[in-house]
């Protein structure tokens, strides 16, 4: 199918977050075109007039010079909470490129979370930002599971980036999300990836909305022996599976003299060793 491109021009580019950790978000593209079957993001469809599906149109953002830049010194900003700021477009229209050279010279706090390499286009640019974290979402090792899941590039090719961007002394993160129970396999990735990363992020899968059934049917269908620890986590509620996997990665951490952190925003690494972070629902698990 033909995706749907189009200009639009915005008031700022630089909005208020609602995330914990960052005082303000960057999403240069409205949409995302690899269409991960469990977008969070997807409900950011309401907010469009488009009647094609979350990850077949993008509406690419222009906007005027940002004023007063200044005000954003020492404040956080995450680039891609809602859109992926190097998905495919970004090649040709240079929207995250051009946001990157309007705030070079401020010093900021900088997330950026993606799923492609073309990041490594940036790279030289990049290096201009002091307090800069690049983080691949990673959750599977498994090139079929990723090409059921999302049209972006391989996971190989994500290593790849990171390691050529932890090579030139950036702060890289390997952010296991969403983890799916009984598929992702968080231990393995962590040795694939622990000598190119400063930080291990984890996030459990959510599920809600739309992509709840889409999600659940996938299972059911390609994955039906394990459908009922499904079954279990989003329709009992039942936060067992969590805990134990908790249990068997804070073993694991401590085993490998790893630091393993939860709910932290931690912006150091310790001994060379990547630290491990935490953002499972952990209200709820202390809670029950
Ligand atoms: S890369 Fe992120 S924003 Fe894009 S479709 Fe996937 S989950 Fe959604």
């Amino acid at each position: 199918m033909k995706n749907l491109i189009k200009e639009t021009e915005v008031k700022s580019i630089i909005t208020k977050s609602k995330l914990p950790a960052s005082d303000y978000c960057v999403n240069p593209y409205i949409g995302c075109l690899h269409a991960c079957k469990y977008c969070y993001a997807s409900f950011m469809k309401r907010f469009t007039v488009h009647d094609e599906n979350w990850g077949d149109f993008v509406d690419v953002k222009v906007w005027k010079e940002i004023k007063n830049i200044d005000q954003y010194t020492g404040k956080s900003i995450f680039l891609g909470s809602v859109t992926d700021p190097y998905q495919p477009l970004e090649e040709k229209y240079e929207r995250t490129k051009a946001f990157l050279e309007e705030i070079k010279n401020i010093d900021i706090e900088l997330v950026i979370s993606t799923k492609s390499d073309l990041i490594l286009r940036d790279l030289p640019l990049l290096k201009m930002f002091r307090n800069l974290k690049v983080a691949w979402s990673i959750n599977t090792l498994d090139e079929n599971f990723k090409n059921d899941m999302d049209r972006a590039v391989s996971i190989e090719r994500r290593i790849e980036a990171m390691k050529k961007f932890h090579e030139q002394g950036i702060c890289t993160v390997c952010f296991i999300s969403p983890i799916f129970p009984k598929i992702t396999d968080v231990v393995s990735i962590i040795e694939r990836c622990k000598d190119y990363c400063d930080f291990v992020w984890l996030e459990n899968l959510n599920l809600r909305g739309v992509y709840k059934f889409r999600i659940l049917n996938y299972i059911k269908k390609k994955f039906p022996q394990i459908y009922d620890t499904y079954d279990d986590i989003y329709r009992k509620k039942n936060m067992f599976f969590w805990q134990n996997l908790d249990s068997e990665i804070s073993e694991y951490c401590k085993k490998n003299n790893f630091s393993y952190l939860k709910n932290n925003s931690s912006s150091k690494s310790h001994n060379g060793s990547p630290v491990v972070i935490n953002y499972f629902y952990h209200e709820e698990i202390r809670k029950k």
